[in-house]
C-alpha cells in the first residue's frame, strides 16, 4: 500500500508538473508572442474635417470634366512614424507650394484611413505622371519599417472600394515610374504591390498610364500647366 501510494503520489506530482509547464508555455506565448488583437473597426474613411485640414489653395480649381484615374499609385511618407496628415499637408503646401496635400488617400500604421486631396483633380505625387494617377500613401518609411497587416488589410478595402467607381487597371509603386529616382515606396512595401495587384484584379506597373493628352472618351482635358503650377513632385 505505500509503495503503491507514493506511485500514485508520484504520478500526481508529475501529471502536475506536465500541466505547469503546458501552462506556463501559454502563459510565455500569452504574454510574449501572441499577436496583439487587432483594434480594425469596420473601415471608414476618416475626413478632411475631422482630421483638420486646411483649405486647399484657391488656385486649385477642379475642371470641368471629371478625372478618369486608370493607375494607382503607392507611396510611403517616409517621415517619422508618429507623423499625421496634417503635418504632411502643411510640408507639401508651406514647403514644396503644392495647392494641397499631394496624395488622394492616406493610411496610418493603425490602419485608419484618410481622406487627401479631391478626387476631382490631379494628385501631386509622381512627377510628370499625375494625370490619370490616384495616389495613395502609406505613413512610415518602408525603406526601413514593415507595413503593418492593418494597412494592408486597409489598402486591399481602399482599393476595391475605389475601383468601383474609377476604371483602374494597374496598380504601380511611385519607384515604377521613376527607377533610380526615387526608392518610393520603401523596398519592404514595393515587394508587396505584385501580390496585392493581383488580388485586386490589377495589372502590376506603369503600362496602363495614358499621360497628360486628352484621348478623345478617355482622359478630360488637363488642367493646363498655368492652372496648375505645382512645381515639384514629392519625392516620396
Ligand atoms: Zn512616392
Amino acid at each position: 500500500m505505500t509503495f503503491n501510494f507514493l506511485s500514485n503520489r508520484r504520478i500526481l506530482l508529475n501529471l502536475l508538473a506536465v500541466l505547469a509547464a503546458i501552462g506556463g508555455l501559454w502563459a510565455l506565448y500569452f504574454f510574449f508572442f501572441r499577436p496583439p488583437p487587432t483594434l480594425l473597426g469596420p473601415p471608414v474613411v476618416i475626413t478632411r474635417a475631422e482630421w483638420g485640414a486646411a483649405a486647399p489653395d484657391l488656385r486649385l480649381q477642379n475642371p470641368k470634366d471629371r478625372e478618369v484615374f486608370n493607375t494607382v499609385v503607392i507611396h510611403h511618407s517616409a517621415m517619422p512614424i508618429d507623423e499625421r496628415p496634417r503635418e504632411i499637408q502643411q510640408v507639401h503646401m508651406q514647403g514644396r507650394n503644392f495647392q494641397d496635400i499631394g496624395y488622394h488617400f492616406l493610411i496610418g500604421r493603425e490602419g485608419r484611413v484618410y481622406e487627401g486631396r479631391s478626387l476631382a483633380v490631379h494628385g501631386a505625387h509622381v512627377k510628370e505622371h499625375n494625370a490619370g494617377t490616384l495616389g495613395i500613401a502609406l505613413l512610415g518609411n518602408y525603406e526601413e519599417l514593415e507595413p503593418t497587416a492593418e494597412q494592408i488589410q486597409r489598402l486591399r478595402w481602399l482599393i476595391s472600394t475605389l475601383m468601383a467607381n474609377h476604371p483602374l487597371t494597374h496598380l504601380a509603386g511611385h519607384r515604377d515610374f521613376l527607377p533610380g529616382k526615387t526608392v518610393c515606396p520603401g523596398k519592404n512595401l514595393a515587394a508587396l504591390l505584385p501580390k496585392l495587384a493581383a488580388e485586386l484584379g490589377l495589372r502590376f506597373g506603369t503600362d496602363g498610364y495614358v499621360g497628360p493628352e486628352p484621348t478623345p472618351g478617355i482622359l478630360p482635358p488637363p488642367v493646363s500647366s498655368a492652372a496648375d503650377p505645382e512645381p515639384v513632385t514629392p519625392s516620396h
